[in-house]
């Protein structure tokens, strides 16, 4: 929850540089930061409730 605030209001205090915040919030749609973990042994993204990594098997 404070995350999400975070980032939004971030949003809201670049309006100056919307192509910038377009960005970000695209990355957001694409990301959802709140629900994602990465592995530790290769970096993938994997969701938060994942138990293995999809990419190298690894566990969490
Ligand atoms: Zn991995």
């Amino acid at each position: 929850m404070e995350k999400r605030y975070q980032y939004y209001a971030f949003i809201s205090c670049s309006r100056k540089d919307e192509k910038w915040a377009k960005v970000v919030a695209t990355n957001m749609a694409n990301q959802p930061v709140a629900d994602v973990k990465y592995c530790p042994e290769c970096g993938a993204k994997a969701t938060k409730t994942a138990k293995f990594c999809s990419e190298c098997g690894g566990r969490f």
